[in-house]
């Protein structure tokens, strides 16, 4: 077994394993995704237990694991430092949050670690409490997502030939690429000129900002159908927790920008 490892890590699953003892999924700032065994996690009322409590879905740690040669490693310590429990009473933001720990954990494997994405997820977490801006929260995390894990290249030029997009003659690709009018084939569609503007903004203002965008319910509805339709195209398995979001105000479906 090898030298104990520092690091901090979100929790994207856990399971138990017996009557003491959780399996976790952790995605490591350092290692990427990680499975751990913490032993005795479930046993909190004693004294001698690294464990203060449980791991819980969706928190944020300090961790000390033993790696194993195995793909399975062993948790010695695990300390909370953010627990988010303002998701935890509140299941339309709960739901939100499993569906961002269930899109890391199809997108990103082992040995992969995407530190600026792990940022910007415990931004996510903290700023689904807010209770506005849900739609425009989410549809930066799946960008976001989709830039790091390789896909999306930017809005400024043609993913193929690399010369700057020019407005009104954008096509979208349906793996999340911006194509110039040379290079799209018959079935990308357009982009329209207000829907990049609203991606656009969407990925340039501070996460801190998104909630108080002031963007038409409806334009971000269309921009999700987007974002959706790339994420089903790039992930082997849609994760199940995408069935459970809601797509916003059920009036706004029928966008016009679709
Ligand atoms: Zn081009």
């Amino acid at each position: 077994m090898g030298r104990p490892i520092h690091t901090r890590g979100l929790v994207l699953r856990r399971t138990d394993w017996s009557e003491s003892s959780q399996i976790v999924t952790i995605d490591t700032r350092d290692h990427g995704i990680i499975d751990l065994l913490a032993k005795g996690s479930r046993r909190v009322a004693r004294r001698s237990s690294s464990f203060a409590e449980p791991l819980d879905l969706g928190g944020w740690y300090d961790l000390v694991y033993r790696p194993r040669s195995a793909d399975l490693h062993l948790a010695v310590e695990a300390r909370l430092i953010e627990g988010f429990p303002h998701l935890r009473d509140n299941l339309a933001a709960w739901l939100e949050a499993c569906f961002a720990l269930d899109l890391i954990r199809a997108a990103f494997t082992g040995g992969d670690p995407h530190p600026e994405l792990l940022r910007s997820t415990l931004s996510y977490l903290k700023l689904l409490g807010v209770g506005r801006g849900r739609l425009a929260l989410r549809n930066r995390f799946a960008l976001e997502l989709l830039h790091r894990s390789g896909v999306w290249g930017g809005w400024e030029l043609c993913a193929t030939c690399q010369r700057p997009l020019v407005p009104g003659e954008v096509y979208w690709h349906v793996t999340a690429a911006l194509l110039c009018g040379d290079c799209r084939s018959g079935s990308d569609r357009s982009l329209p000129e207000p829907l990049r503007r609203t991606f656009l903004e969407l990925t340039a203002v501070a996460w801190g900002n998104l909630p108080s965008l002031a963007i038409p319910e409806a334009t971000l509805v269309a921009a999700w159908n987007r974002v959706r339709e790339a994420l089903l195209h790039h992930l082997e398995r849609a994760p199940r927790s995408l069935r459970y979001l809601r797509v916003g105000d059920t009036s706004a479906t029928s966008a016009p920008l679709g």
